[in-house]
């Protein structure tokens, strides 16, 4: 286990922001992580994982601690049911194919996300109609303060739309998640119309599990900005929720304002469309902007500073606010 210091962040985070951490390390095992934390002369420790859920305002005083902690294994708990349990340094996407190479379904559907698997809890990600939650059993974490190793099961992680206990508290690191799997295909999830549309552009009439997942592949790399090429953190805002009050005048006001129902009493709107009715799609200030085809992708396209992307994403929430009275809430941890 190496300190280093003055670390550059820059290919560290996937908008690309060139913000220096004082002292840097990554760590390979829950021992590593154990004698990080265990370090005192560090007052501020700061988790990263795969940075591509970060916007870095500033240099990062303290320890930057970097989790590598690697490795899969599988429980097979009955002709159908599997546990997998992935540790947090492995990059997401590679446990979503290694869960299709052993033919176990479920998170197909989240092909592509960027990231780790320890941060995956944190915002409950979700993708084309399936969330985290879905298949998520319990994971085990350690308190920061007291390193003390606990499991949270599905209950206590508090999932929610983008959010979770430790989104609110980030005085725990996860270690490992277990999720549970399945072996067959009746489970599939094909409710999203863009895979819908995939699927039967491929003719495909009876989807595996690798369908949807090309599928989703498919759909991600033709919508969504590559951060190796465009530096962005996907999704900027989350898609505010509204009160069935709020989007009666809301349709009144703008007759073509789309909408899904959450439930009888709320109502989710896409984000990208206030951004885009607002003014900002396509915008560019320099080295940085919203993302021409994507309204809720702000970008950085050379060496912006994350307070510049910071302070877009303010204008932003200004004028939404102004014109719609709804406050845009950052999905991006901002630091
Ligand atoms: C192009 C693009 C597309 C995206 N699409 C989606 C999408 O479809 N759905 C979706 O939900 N998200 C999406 N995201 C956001 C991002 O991929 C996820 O939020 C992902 O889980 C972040 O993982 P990370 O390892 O990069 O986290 P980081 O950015 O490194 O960290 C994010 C937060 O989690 C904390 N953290 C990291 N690891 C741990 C740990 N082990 N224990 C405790 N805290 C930790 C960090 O301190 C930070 O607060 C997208 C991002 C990009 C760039």
């Amino acid at each position: 286990m190496k300190i280093l210091t003055n670390f550059s962040l820059k290919k560290f985070n996937s908008f690309n922001i060139n913000a220096i951490a004082d002292n840097y390390v990554s760590v390979e095992s829950l021992e590593d992580l154990t004698k990080a934390l265990n370090l005192k002369e560090y007052k501020e420790k700061y988790i990263l994982g795969g940075g591509s859920n970060l916007l870095i305002t500033k240099d990062i005083k303290g320890l930057v601690i970097h989790i590598n902690i690697n490795g899969i294994h599988q429980e097979v708990k009955s002709n159908n049911v599997t546990e997998v349990v992935a540790y947090a340094g492995e990059n997401w996407h590679s446990l979503v194919l290694w869960c299709l190479k052993k033919g176990l379904g479920g998170i197909e559907n989240l092909s592509l996300i960027p990231g780790s698997v320890g941060a995956a809890p944190i915002q409950n990600i979700g993708a084309y109609g399936v969330e985290l939650k879905d298949v998520f059993i319990s994971c085990d974490v350690i308190n920061k303060e007291t390193r003390e190793i606990k499991t949270f099961d599905k209950k206590a992680c508090e999932f929610g739309y983008r959010t979770s206990f430790f989104k609110k508290n980030n005085g725990y690191i996860i270690i490992s998640i277990k999720l549970k799997l399945t072996h067959k295909e009746h489970n599939l999830n094909t409710s999203y119309k863009g895979i819908q549309e995939e699927l039967s552009n491929l003719n495909i009439k009876q989807p595996t599990i690798y369908d949807i997942s090309n599928a989703v592949i498919n759909i991600r790399k033709e919508k969504l900005p590559d951060p190796k090429k465009i530096g962005n953190s996907g999704s900027f805002f989350k898609n505010p929720i509204v009160s069935k009050n709020k989007i009666e005048e809301l349709k009144s006001n703008f007759k073509s304002i789309p909408f899904y129902t959450v439930d009888k009493n709320n109502y989710k709107i896409p984000a990208a469309w206030l951004i885009e009715k607002a003014g900002f799609k396509a915008k560019t200030y320099g080295d940085y902007g919203v993302h021409k085809d994507q309204a809720l992708v702000l970008v950085n396209y050379k060496s912006a500073r994350g307070s510049d992307i910071l302070n877009l994403s303010i204008s932003i929430q200004k004028a939404v606010k102004l014109i719609f009275n709804i406050d845009l809430e950052a999905e991006v941890n901002i630091i």
